[in-house]
């Protein structure tokens, strides 16, 4: 099935406020002739949530998401976000980082419940999936990709596939990561084949097909061909390469002009 693609620009905790802002502005500018059959989200941190909702308004493509929410809906949890403290301002939200999976010890099961609570809120979750380089050295990265989409899974339904957008993103491919080398294309496109068939067994190949699967780890304008060209790769989820407006939009632009499989 054809999707439009997705970049999803996870600005993580690299700019303050007036940064993001400017960041944001450069974007928009870039991306009025931005093509319309590819989407764009950009997720600053929550304090910039509200403006940059605001600014972005109704341009066609661009959105704004957060980067990441609680699994409850509320409750006595000191400094954290409800979702709907996040729904008025995001359409998407990131879940499951690496980066929080490692160092909040956010589980699979918490990373399940906050799929299914941010689609109940008309949200899309944009969840992340993938193997440590330590698991991909044992020859674990079926094993570690299939248990976090399993229990993912259990957490959702049939027509919550179309609503979702799961990031296939190896931990060791994150540029912060200092990667070796960056993956093969071909062994991404495996790993993703792998997601959407644990998708198609649970819930058959139509809804399966709905699934949006994108890719994350060190793409930039340079190589984003190579990874988003690749059938069943519906978008990409950028980091520091998000963080420059030219490259961001220039990824875009390609990959509009170039269509998905
Ligand atoms: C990320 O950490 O989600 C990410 C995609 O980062 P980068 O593009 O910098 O590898």
């Amino acid at each position: 099935m054809e999707h439009v693609p997705v970049f999803v620009a996870n600005w993580k905790m690299a700019l303050s406020h007036k940064a993001a802002m400017e960041t944001l502005k450069a974007i928009k500018k870039l991306a009025k002739d931005m093509p319309d059959s590819v989407e764009a989200v950009v997720c600053p941190s929550f304090p910039s949530l509200a403006e940059a909702a605001s600014f972005v308004g109704k341009i066609s493509g661009l959105q704004v998401g957060a980067q990441n929410v609680h699994w409850e809906e509320s409750g006595a949890w000191t400094g954290e976000v409800a979702v709907s403290q996040i729904a008025p301002f995001a359409s998407h939200c990131i879940i499951g980082h690496s980066e929080r999976r490692r160092l909040t010890g956010e589980t699979d099961q918490q990373v399940a419940e906050k799929a299914a609570l941010l689609i109940r809120h008309g949200l899309v979750p944009i969840v992340c999936v993938g193997e440590s380089w330590e698991e991909r050295q044992a020859g674990e990265t079926v094993k570690r990709v299939s248990e976090q989409v399993e229990v993912l899974l259990t957490k959702l339904t049939r027509v919550a596939l179309a609503k979702l957008i799961v990031t296939y993103e190896p931990i060791w491919a994150i540029s912060a990561n200092n990667p070796v080398a960056p993956p093969d294309p071909d062994e991404v496109a495996q790993n993703m084949l792998l997601i959407r068939k644990l998708a198609a067994g649970q819930f058959g190949n139509e809804a399966a097909e709905r699934l949006r699967i994108i890719y994350g780890g060190s793409v930039d304008a340079d190589n984003v061909k190579q990874y988003v060209g690749e059938p069943g790769v519906d978008g990409a989820l950028v980091g520091s390469a998000s963080l420059k407006p030219v490259q961001f939009v220039s990824m875009i632009k390609t990959i509009g002009e170039v269509g998905s499989t």
